[in-house]
């Protein structure tokens, strides 16, 4: 029993030092990835229900991998976050939406870009002074970004987010919280809150036209929201019955794979062209 107890052991330890050596290289990788280039931005058409317009759409991280190809942000963001790396991402990220963004808008799209921010680097005493630089330096009308906040960031320390709000809100800057519907669940801090969107998270979405809960989720989010005079953005729109169902509950936008995957630099700009003008 003893020998078996060693073994046992011996098998744990083992699996655990592989898989921080998994993680080690992992952050190393992160680390050079930075440095060679290897992240790119996609970007998903956000489209406008009452017009049926494409009104902006939403940047999205992905990691061009040397040996592993694409890597989604699912895979490294926790990582990221956790050895603090994502400050520097974030700022890359933040950066090249916004320049992207006004190269789009110089050629006459009229669009918003939102950017997804982390729980760590909205806390960044810094935030607000390096989204500030990041308007100045690309030249993006602080109107057209929209920084999309997750409830679990906002709710950690109520008095210096409604503080971090209050002034990124006086630039100009769009706020949403994003996954709605799936965080903190106490809606009394939306009053509280400069916010003007708010994205129901895609997994209410998904059933609402098989399951009557996510239904009147749906509906409830959209009607609260429109109530306190937010507008709603619905995610991870795959049908046409969802899109019903959405038109007939008064959303005001949505995005999804239905209308459009999220899309290279060199696709969006397509996609933009295809559209008629304004
Ligand atoms: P999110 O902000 O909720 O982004 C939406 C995710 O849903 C994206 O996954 C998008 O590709 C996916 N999606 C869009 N439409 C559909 C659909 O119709 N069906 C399904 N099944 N999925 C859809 P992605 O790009 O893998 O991003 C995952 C998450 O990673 C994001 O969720 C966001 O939380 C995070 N993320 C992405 N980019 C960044 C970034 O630049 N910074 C930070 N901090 N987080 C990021
Ligand atoms: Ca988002
Ligand atoms: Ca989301
Ligand atoms: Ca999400």
């Amino acid at each position: 029993a003893k020998e078996r107890g060693r073994n046992t052991y011996q098998f744990f330890s083992q699996e655990m030092n592989q898989r921080a050596l998994a993680r080690q290289q992992l952050e190393t990788q992160l680390r050079r990835a930075l440095q060679h280039d290897e992240f790119a931005l996609h970007y998903q058409p956000l489209i406008d229900m009452r017009s049926n317009r494409l009104i902006g759409m939403e940047a999205l991280l992905r990691w061009q991998h040397p040996e592993r190809g694409m890597v989604g942000p699912d895979e490294f963001i926790p990582l990221a976050e956790e050895t603090g790396l994502i400050i520097p991402i974030g700022e890359w990220v933040l950066r090249t939406a916004c320049a992207q963004t006004k190269t789009w808008q110089d050629e006459g799209y009229r669009l918003r870009v939102g950017v997804n921010i982390s729980a760590r680097q909205f806390k960044q005493p810094d935030f607000v002074a390096s989204v500030a630089t990041i308007l100045a330096e690309t030249g993006l009308p602080p109107a057209t970004l929209e920084l999309e906040l997750t409830e679990t960031a906002l709710v950690e320390n109520i008095a210096e987010t409604i503080t971090t709000l209050n002034r990124l809100k006086g630039m100009g800057i769009n706020l949403a919280i994003d996954d709605f519907g799936t965080g903190y669940s106490s809606l009394s801090y939306l009053k509280h809150f400069p916010i003007d969107r708010l994205k129901i998270d895609r997994t209410f979405i998904s059933e609402i036209s098989t399951n009557s809960d996510d239904a009147v989720i749906a509906e409830t989010i959209i009607a609260m929201a429109h109530s306190l005079r937010k507008s709603v953005v619905a995610e991870g729109v795959e049908h046409q019955r969802q899109l019903d169902f959405l038109s007939l509950k008064e959303c005001d936008e949505v995005q999804g794979f239905y209308l459009s995957k999220p899309l290279p630099p060199e696709t969006f700009t397509h996609f933009l062209r295809q559209q008629s003008p304004d």
